[in-house]
């Protein structure tokens, strides 16, 4: 094709995107800080002893990790630790956090760090929580996944778990169904509470947008099931609103760059997609009292 054919038609093509979009169109700076400044509130790294929750393995330790990160254009993330998660004893759990801590250190400026632990031995968990705060700067925890271990929310030793988190004002990040997730936020009004996905059938979806719309403690993650399914993210921000809708994968299991082009393509304002991809959970972490993660250059 010629060149001003081309330039004409491409000059057609922005215009048709133009109307695409609601709002403005973005200013080249504004794509350029998007870009640079995604932010994942849902990582999953892969342990040092092994465990990886990815179901089979292509990014087998950190530097793999990382660099599939890098291919996916995340540049920043909220990092736990898949041994902590599968944690049988407080040693586990421990090992998991400090593994955290280590790689938080070591890929400065790229990470911040979420202690997880198991509820079994309460007083250790407690003491677990305050040490990842104290001694590493934590102030998320999670993602919890009571499943993988079989304990449950509605017990004294996790009411226990969400007063701490209260007090230290963490954010904690749960997966639950729907039953667990009104539980939680109805009963911890003052816990500032991301769940992660968006939900598996349709009533599943629905229900879950409507907890979190109705509890002002109460955010989403975008990773897992649901946010393949095109206009489920439109419902989540008309309903909850685009502050408390967050970009996370949960990768190594889930593949980071398919949200990322979801919320691009959505039907949402530029100002929304900027929330939903990095100023939302860097607003979080920073009313936790957690240092500012700049974004790279
Ligand atoms: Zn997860």
């Amino acid at each position: 094709m010629p060149y001003f054919h081309r330039r004409l038609a491409l000059r057609a093509g922005m215009v048709g995107l133009a109307e695409f979009v609601i709002g403005d169109p973005l200013t080249p700076a504004a794509q350029a800080e998007t870009r640079r400044g995604i932010f994942d509130a849902h990582l999953h790294i892969p342990s040092d002893n092994g465990e990886n929750f990815q179901w089979h393995l292509v990014t087998r330790n950190m530097p793999e990790f990382v660099a599939y990160l890098d291919k996916c254009g995340v540049r920043r993330g909220v990092i736990s630790s898949s041994w902590s998660n599968k944690a049988q004893t407080p040693e586990d759990y421990r090992n998991g956090n400090r593994e955290v801590a280590k790689y938080v250190d070591r890929y400065k400026g790229r990470f911040r760090g979420s202690c997880v632990i198991t509820p079994f031995r309460i007083e250790e968990a407690l003491r677990e929580i305050e040490d990842c705060h104290k001694q590493y700067g934590f102030v998320w925890l999670g993602e919890f996944c009571n499943y993988m271990t079989g304990y449950k929310y509605d017990t004294p030793e996790w009411a226990r778990v969400m007063q701490l988190t209260t007090k230290l004002n963490y954010v904690i990040q749960i997966h639950t169904n729907t039953q667990e997730m009104e539980y939680l936020a109805e009963h911890f009004p003052d816990a500032t509470i991301v769940f992660p996905h968006l939900g598996g059938s349709q009533k599943d979806i629905f229900a879950r947008i409507a907890i979190v719309a109705s509890h002002k403690n109460a955010h989403i993650d975008l990773s897992g099931s649901g946010i393949e399914r095109v206009g489920i993210l439109e419902r989540a921000v008309k309903e909850i609103g685009a502050d408390r809708v967050l970009y996370g994968s949960d990768f190594t299991i889930n593949e980071p760059s398919g949200v990322i082009a979801r919320v691009k393509n959505a039907f949402l304002t530029p100002a929304d997609r900027e929330m939903i991809l990095f100023r939302n959970v860097e607003r979080l972490l920073a009313r936790a009292g957690g240092a500012k993660l700049p974004a790279p250059p």
